[in-house]
């Protein structure tokens, strides 16, 4: 067993067809992302993904970003409405 964890990726997300939650810790915010509407490289770690989103209603960009891996592909989510990112890098 490997003692490091590959940090899961946007590209795992769209591979896996899982969803991705973004949340802000100012004023707790939350809302489901497609990982395809997110303008970044697919190798980019999740973890990476810290304060790359604004919060709509606070601001903020106190946020963070964490796998979904219980999004219902029924319910699936179109785009990232309700968040801005910066443009991919
Ligand atoms: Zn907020």
């Amino acid at each position: 067993m490997p003692e490091e964890f590959e940090p899961v990726t946007i590209g795992d997300l769209i591979a896996g067809n899982h969803g991705l939650t973004a949340h802000c810790r100012n004023c707790g915010h939350w809302k489901s992302v497609n990982p395809l509407a997110i303008p970044l490289p697919p190798c980019r770690p999740i973890p990476a993904l810290e304060g790359a989103f604004k919060c709509t209603l606070c601001g903020s960009r106190n946020t963070c970003a964490m796998p979904d891996y219980n999004k219902d592909k029924e319910n699936r989510l179109p785009r990232a409405a309700g968040w801005i990112m910066p443009p991919a890098q």
